[in-house]
């Protein structure tokens, strides 16, 4: 299934997709990021790893446009994020979608309706064509049989992949995953992971991970990025930065967590 491009640019469409210039974020006295610079291009899977506070939520945040950075620039298609007028920003946000740690699903509409409601309001699609292409979502994260349930009805990893697929249903040229198997009990992970990884085989949508599932980031990136402190101290290839990661600090959090 391949993501139509609608809204990018499409002389970004092979090249450089997203990119941060001297992006720095303070919340109070406390920067978390300084002066970042990053880019992603088109079609590559990304996986920001590091630390618990060291900023890489922040980062998919200020892409989601649900904070501002204090200084520095955000292109994303070639087009200007941060800063911008209000109308381009809600243009280019049409183009990125976010799965969070929470779910976050619409809890009084059933799963169908869930997927539908934003292609319908946002995109302006009609009910008909919101709902086939919700189907084949559904089908792809093996939720077929559940769309008429509520999200209570479902399980965590159920009511993850739902929200995937949502997330797909406004055709993103990006998908921002944010931590999305942390609130899951142990034994649901493996089949939202496994979804993941299947769209990130068969799509061409650049993902932009930040996960603490080192095997799953080892699948599926094209590129790793070690934070510390609001700094990527090392990116790399995921067979390089997990076999011979170059920083010490790079190390000594891989082997606190693998
Ligand atoms: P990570 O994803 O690497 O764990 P985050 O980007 O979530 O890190 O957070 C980086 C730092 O910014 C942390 O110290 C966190 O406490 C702080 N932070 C994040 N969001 C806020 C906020 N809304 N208000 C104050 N501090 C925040």
């Amino acid at each position: 299934m391949k993501q139509p491009d609608a809204h990018a640019d499409p002389q970004a469409a092979s090249g450089e997709l997203i990119r941060l210039e001297k992006v720095t974020k303070r919340f109070g006295d406390h920067t978390v990021l300084d002066r970042l610079d990053f880019s992603v291009d088109a079609g590559r899977h990304v996986t920001l790893i590091g630390p618990s506070g060291s900023g890489k939520t922040t980062i998919l945040r200020l892409l989601m446009t649900l904070t501002k950075p204090d200084e520095g620039t955000i292109t994303v298609g070639g087009q200007r994020l941060y800063p911008a007028p209000e109308k381009q920003v809600r243009e280019i946000r049409k183009n990125i979608g976010m799965v969070f740690q929470q779910f976050n699903l619409f809890p009084n509409m059933k799963v169908l309706r869930n997927i539908t409601e934003a292609p319908v309001t946002v995109l302006g699609l009609s009910k008909d064509e919101a709902e086939e292409r919700a189907r084949e979502l559904l089908d792809l994260v093996g939720l077929s049989e559940h769309l008429d349930k509520y999200p209570s009805q479902l399980s965590g990893g159920q009511q993850q992949r739902v929200a995937i697929a949502r997330a797909l249903a406004m055709r993103p040229q990006v998908l921002l995953l944010d931590e999305v198997t942390s609130a899951l009990d142990p034994e649901l992970v493996a089949g939202v992971l496994d979804v993941l990884r299947d769209i990130a085989r068969s799509t061409d949508i650049t993902m932009l991970c930040v996960t603490h599932e080192m095997s799953f980031a080892r699948d599926i990136s094209d590129r790793v990025l070690m934070f510390d402190s609001g700094h990527v101290i090392e990116a790399a290839p995921p067979d390089k930065i997990f076999s011979e990661p170059e920083h010490t600090r790079t190390r000594e959090f891989l082997s606190a967590v693998l």
